[in-house]
């Protein structure tokens, strides 16, 4: 439980990000500086391995509130704001993407919002996709759609990951055992008082997605197994069904045996065998998913390793009169 609390604390996943960093900061240290509050910018180096932990520590040197996390090993975006929260110090906390494609400035109307109508969770909810790419917007909408459909969560078609937190929401996520877990549906979960706040989608300010097609199939899996049952439920369905077809092709089979045209009936064996074992595979695939999540929840590794704290450093320095310690 951290003990001296700020009012603000912001959550930046960064990966290999030295390009967008500095246009980050030019755009959100004066919005942060207009809230009227105190706060820390929480940078969660996500084990990048090109000059961003040279970029951090600079910034951090310019800009006093800029706080580093590293983690020792790339852990994937959602690990990274997990670790983030959980050591978030802020009364508030809001997670933002480092690339620009989330306005720093909205978070002052996500905060008058959080406190005005006194919810504890504020999506940011994009009004445009139209900086998206075609693909990355229809397979957004199928995904939430599907989710909407299959499980009970009742999140936002358009919300990312841009929204703000009251600290009992973010304990309420720490608290969480689960794996693996996808935050833009976990938090919808928990059924907090919520608001939403519109925002246009801009394109990455500079540098490439770090969101290749598997990380976002990954992530559709981790949220339809996290969140629903109906997968697991639709292959009991398609086991039946498959058994009743095979049943009436039984019948057929032993109609035309008995009618002595054996030789045809190659074909349907064929058939069958090829149905079956497709529905039987499909089944297990299902399965697997489940009992994947299973094995890892059984397993509680840990989704992220902590390298270096900058706050830790400084508490660990004496006096201050050390320059800036080497990073561990
Ligand atoms: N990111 C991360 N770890 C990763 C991949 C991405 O921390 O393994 C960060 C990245 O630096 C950015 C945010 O997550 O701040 C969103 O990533 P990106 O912009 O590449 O995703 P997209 O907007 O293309 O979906
Ligand atoms: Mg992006």
């Amino acid at each position: 439980m951290p003990d001296s609390l700020v009012d603000v604390t912001v959550v930046v996943p960064v990966y290999n990000e030295e390009a967008v960093l500095p246009l980050l900061v030019e755009r959100l240290r004066p919005a942060a500086e207009g809230w009227g509050a105190s706060y820390e910018v929480l940078c969660v180096d996500d084990g990048s391995t090109d000059a961003t932990p040279v970029v951090l520590q600079r910034l951090r040197r310019e800009w006093p509130e800029v706080r580093v996390v590293r983690l020792r090993a790339n852990a994937g975006h959602q690990a990274a704001i997990s670790a983030g929260l959980a050591r978030a110090r802020g009364r508030w906390v809001v997670t933002i993407d480092a690339d620009l494609q989330d306005p720093p400035e909205v978070i002052g109307e996500m905060l008058a919002v959080a406190r005005g109508q006194g919810v504890d969770v504020v999506y940011g909810v994009r009004q445009d996709r139209s900086t998206d790419t075609v693909f990355k917007r229809l397979s957004a909408r199928l995904f939430y759609r599907s989710i909407r459909a299959l499980s009970d969560v009742d999140a936002h078609v358009d919300a990312g990951d841009f929204r703000l937190m009251s600290r009992a929401t973010v304990e309420a996520v720490n608290a969480l055992p689960e794996h693996s877990r996808v935050l833009r549906l976990v938090v919808p979960a928990l059924g907090f008082p919520s608001a939403t706040v519109r925002y246009t989608r801009a394109v990455r300010a500079a540098g490439e997605s770090k969101y290749p097609l598997g990380t976002m199939i990954r992530l559709s899996l981790d949220g339809l197994t996290g969140f629903s049952l109906a997968p697991l439920r639709f292959a009991t369905w398609l086991g039946l069904l498959g058994g009743i077809a095979a049943l009436g092709v039984l019948v057929y089979a032993l109609v035309q045996m008995l009618l002595g045209n054996t030789l045809p009936g190659w074909t349907s064996t064929v058939v069958i065998v090829a149905a079956v074992g497709a529905v039987q595979l499909l089944a297990l695939g299902i399965l697997g998913e489940y009992v994947g999540r299973t094995y890892t929840a059984l397993q509680a590794r840990p989704a992220y390793f902590i390298a270096h704290d900058s706050l830790d450093a400084e508490a660990e320095r004496p006096s201050g009169e050390r320059g800036p310690q080497a990073l561990t």
